[in-house]
């Protein structure tokens, strides 16, 4: 009826889930496959049987489901094609990796290099990251216009900002402004911006964000499980309308590389002897309240809660954009945490 039209139209937060293949130490200790996934039927569907009732099943469905033979191609075209055209509209748009730690957040976010001779672009290992890069230079140097391409990489570890394509070291940690100029918007004061001019300079920017991140999970403790990683991309597109005046549209992207999901208890409890933890369940924990209130449509979103929300409140909610991809692992050994992230993944539909 009307009622379920409106509900598809003001659908802004699509969840789609990433089921891994096994891997060796999976294979090693025995461990058996608890995950179907049904990319067709757009569901997953899990085992959850133990000792007693062994045909027990916990079925979900999503609005896109990517197997464990899925490849990076699969998930590009589905999640971040649509998303991008809003970008390029305009628009604000956010892509979440959420998952435990293993699963393949990174894996799909930014990917890997393959040991054969590809060039970084067309490496099927490719993630996200480098793909839309690639993408929005192919799409605004056909469309002949005038733009300019911006990005910024900024990691939270217990609820510290810090920016990892600056020159500056690990030490450095930012600070977060209101934007007197925008009701929506923060000020990360000194975050850089870098300007990409062609996609050839990506992968060495890229490749900065990557040694810098070295170092931090040197100095901190489980940085890579711990933190959470947002690469933005700015887009500034010049247009001149039929009546011929300049139109100038800014369209962003945050491709958004959680902290692993673990670090949430599903109590949502925080430990105190835990506060390093506890700081970044504050930012797992709101963005989840974040997304709850969004889906409801509440009254009140807590973005101010975490760094994290506050930072992306001007891309979550309003005319926006939102994609959650869910990364887990196949095998019974993560039986608990698979559930854990399919019930959160669930939540926001
Ligand atoms: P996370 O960032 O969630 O901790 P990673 O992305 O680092 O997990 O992935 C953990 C390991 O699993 C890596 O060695 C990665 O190569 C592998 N992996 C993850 N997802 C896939 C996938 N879809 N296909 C093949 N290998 C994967
Ligand atoms: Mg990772």
């Amino acid at each position: 009826g009307g009622g379920s039209k409106r509900k598809e139209e003001g659908k802004n937060i699509q969840v789609a889930v990433r089921c891994r293949p096994f891997n060796t130490s999976e294979r090693k200790c025995g461990s058996h496959g608890v995950v179907d996934c049904d990319q067709n039927r757009k569901e997953v569907s899990v085992r959850t049987g133990g000792v007693g009732d062994k045909s027990a099943r916990k079925t979900y469905t999503f609005d896109m489901v990517f197997g464990p033979p899925s490849k990076q191609i699969d998930v590009y075209r589905s999640v971040v094609y649509p998303i991008l055209d809003e970008v390029m509209m305009g628009y604000n748009c956010t892509i979440f990796a959420y998952g435990q730690t293993g699963t393949g957040k990174t894996f799909t976010m930014e990917g890997e290099r393959s040991p054969d001779e590809f060039t970084w672009e067309e490496d099927p290992l490719a993630g996200i990251i480098p793909r839309t890069l690639h993408q929005i230079f192919e799409k605004l140097t056909a469309n002949g216009s005038e733009f300019s391409v911006k990005v910024s990489l900024l990691e939270i570890y217990n609820e510290e900002l810090f920016d990892l394509l600056s020159s500056a070291d690990m030490s450095e940690r930012l600070q977060l402004y209101d934007d007197p100029r925008n009701k929506r918007g923060v000020i990360v004061k000194g975050l850089e911006e870098i300007t990409v001019h062609n996609k050839n300079e990506v992968y060495q920017i890229l490749q900065r964000g990557t040694a810098k991140r070295k170092t931090a999970c040197t100095l901190m403790n489980s940085y890579s499980s711990r933190s959470h990683s947002v690469f933005t991309i700015t887009v500034h597109m010049k247009e001149i309308t039929t009546e011929g005046e300049e139109l100038v549209k800014i369209g962003k992207l945050n491709l958004v590389d959680l902290a692993g999901s673990e670090n949430v208890g599903r109590s949502g409890a925080v430990d105190k002897r835990a506060r390093e933890a506890g700081n970044i369940n504050q930012s797992l924990l709101t963005l989840g309240r974040v997304i709850k209130s969004l889906v409801e449509r509440g009254p009140h979103v807590p973005y101010r809660e975490s760094k994290l929300t506050r930072i992306l409140q001007d891309s979550l909610g309003g005319h926006t954009r939102t994609s959650i991809i869910a990364t887990v692992s196949p095998a019974s050994i993560n039986l608990e945490e698979t559930l854990s992230t399919l019930d959160y993944a669930n939540r926001a539909k």
